[in-house]
């Protein structure tokens, strides 16, 4: 399965270039070409999904094996020891390209990134967030 009019496919299928770590029969793993630092890839599934939620689970566990498989080499590879591994789904979370992949961002002291900012609860607003969560998982 794949998507014409899709970038990742067209890495997958090598009709564009790319600079690819790593690759297997359903897997590929490339340098990100505006890193958010050296080194950081993205672990795409060959097959077309565009999101977390609608790529197998299976599939997904696979992804996360590939990460495991290569997160050593790439620190080891720019020099670094920490990372952070992400995964934008929808456009309010900063997915642009609509094929599930997930990032691995080798972070060095001060290099200035800032993944969010976090706010604080209103009084109760936490338990009732939590309560409101909790009751979809059992519905
Ligand atoms: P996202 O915002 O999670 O959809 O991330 C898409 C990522 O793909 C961005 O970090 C882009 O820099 C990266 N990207 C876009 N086009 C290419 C490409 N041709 N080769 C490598 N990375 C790309
Ligand atoms: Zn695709």
């Amino acid at each position: 399965m794949r998507d014409p009019n899709c970038i990742f496919c067209k890495i997958a299928a090598k009709e564009l270039p790319a600079v690819i770590i790593y690759e297997d029969e359903s897997h590929l793993a490339f340098l990100d070409i505006h890193p958010a630092n050296p080194g950081h890839t993205l672990v795409i599934p060959k097959e077309h999904y565009p999101d977390f939620l609608t790529t197998p689970e299976e599939l997904s566990c696979g992804t996360y094996s590939v990460v495991k498989k290569i997160v050593l080499a790439i620190l080891s590879g720019v020099g670094a020891t920490d990372f952070n591994l992400g995964m934008n789904n929808g456009p309010s979370a900063g997915q642009v390209i609509m094929h599930s992949h997930v990032h691995v961002i080798p972070r060095f002291a001060h290099d200035g990134h800032v993944m969010w900012h976090g706010a604080d609860y209103a009084e109760g607003e936490m338990q009732a967030v939590g309560e409101r969560i909790r009751a979809k998982l059992t519905a």
